[in-house]
């Protein structure tokens, strides 16, 4: 029987022009069967002391619990570690760790079995998934960020996905008259058909009567859905926006478990788009478990898959397995954990996001490349 035989968390840092520059991190995670297979997964831990965090609960507490743990019983591997985190970690760092293991346990079964992972989901929902530039609003002064996302469009993209108040020269993200405008003029310039999601995101700090009105004003525009005006858990905030907007609400990147989603479903029930990582939201198996649910009660899953190649090719595989999901997310600009990571950058064609064939995750990990990025 095949074992676990090693679990190596790898904290790396990189620059990202999809981010101003910014010198953003992660944590990798390589595992190693006792037949010599390999396999990768990532936990978007991001911050620095998150990162070392992650690194130590997976070297110090998930390793000597999973050594020799055969490698293809991934839901007891999954439950072990959860069980191990019951008293610090129901959601959080804990979940970072989990979903690293998790992800490369999937990516060696695929290895393991000659099986592409969204034929070990079910198959393809899908055969493919329109291409969104994922990207923040950063550029100084309005028409210049218009003309940005015009470029995206005309390098193929069918929708775009624009985070407000992110690092950077523009002032979009926060004046209500701002913001709107923005997305007045981006309509005349995109046309009627391009898709515009509204990412407003952690730096507004609105009211739920502005985020109303907002939302009210951007809905004359047609935009696909309108995220996180407001704190991930003001419940009764998102409750008063969804009987009051006329767009519909997207929210959940920030959740951490099953459970945590269930309760945005079953009680909060404001929430039609579920942002949903799973290089934070327990692996790959905690993935699936919230599409289930997004399954049962007719919600929209979004793949949120602004890191390396490494979760890109796992939104991959579980967007195209989903019947929940409607895009998938590109980072726009050329960035070294997609393009140099994996010896096959994953990009789309023609505007469309297409499966991966490969065993597993479907890419080829450039170790040198891990190692140069290593911290
Ligand atoms: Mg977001």
């Amino acid at each position: 029987m095949t074992r676990i035989a090693a679990i190596e968390p790898i904290p790396i840092a990189y620059p990202d022009p999809n981010d101003f520059g910014t010198t953003r991190r992660t944590v990798l995670v390589r595992v190693e069967t006792s037949d010599g297979i390999v396999g990768w997964g990532e936990c978007i831990a991001m911050w620095p002391e998150a990162c070392r965090a992650v690194a130590t609960i997976i070297s110090d507490g998930f390793f000597p619990i999973l050594q020799n743990h055969p490698s293809d019983a991934i839901d007891e591997a999954w439950q072990k570690m959860r069980r191990h985190a019951f008293w610090y970690g129901e959601g959080g760092i804990a979940s970072m760790a989990i979903s690293g293991i998790d992800m490369a346990l999937w990516d060696i079964r695929g290895k393991a079995g000659n099986k592409p992972l969204y034929q070990l989901f079910g198959g393809l929902r899908h055969e493919r998934l329109p291409a969104n530039a994922s990207s923040h609003v950063n550029k100084q002064g309005e028409a210049a960020c218009v003309a940005e996302v015009v470029g995206f469009f005309e390098a193929g993209f069918r929708s775009c996905k624009l985070g407000f108040a992110k690092k950077g020269d523009s002032t979009i993200g926060g004046d209500p008259d701002t913001d709107v405008h923005f997305i007045k003029s981006l309509r005349q310039a995109l046309g009627s058909d391009a898709g515009i999601l509204v990412d407003i995101g952690n730096g507004v700090r609105w009211d739920v009567d502005t985020a109303i009105s907002v939302a009210n004003r951007m809905a004359e525009y047609n935009i696909g859905w309108y995220e996180e005006p407001l704190y991930p858990t003001d419940d009764a905030g998102y409750q008063k926006l969804a009987a009051q907007a006329r767009v519909r609400l997207a929210s959940g990147e920030r959740e951490f478990t099953e459970a945590g989603y269930r309760r945005q479903m079953e009680f909060v029930q404001a929430i039609e788009v579920y942002g949903v990582d799973p290089a934070r939201v327990e692996g790959i198996t905690g993935f699936r478990k919230v599409d289930a649910l997004a399954t049962k009660h007719g919600k929209v899953v979004n793949a949120h898959a602004w890191s390396t190649a490494i979760t890109t090719a796992a939104s991959l595989h579980l967007s195209l397995a989903s019947p929940n999901t409607e895009i998938f997310e590109f980072k726009p600009f050329d960035v070294v954990v997609q393009n140099g990571l994996v010896a096959e950058r994953i990009w789309h064609k023609d505007g469309w996001a297409y499966p991966l064939h490969g065993p597993g995750l479907g890419i080829e990990v450039q170790e040198d490349v891990v190692r140069r990025l290593a911290e």
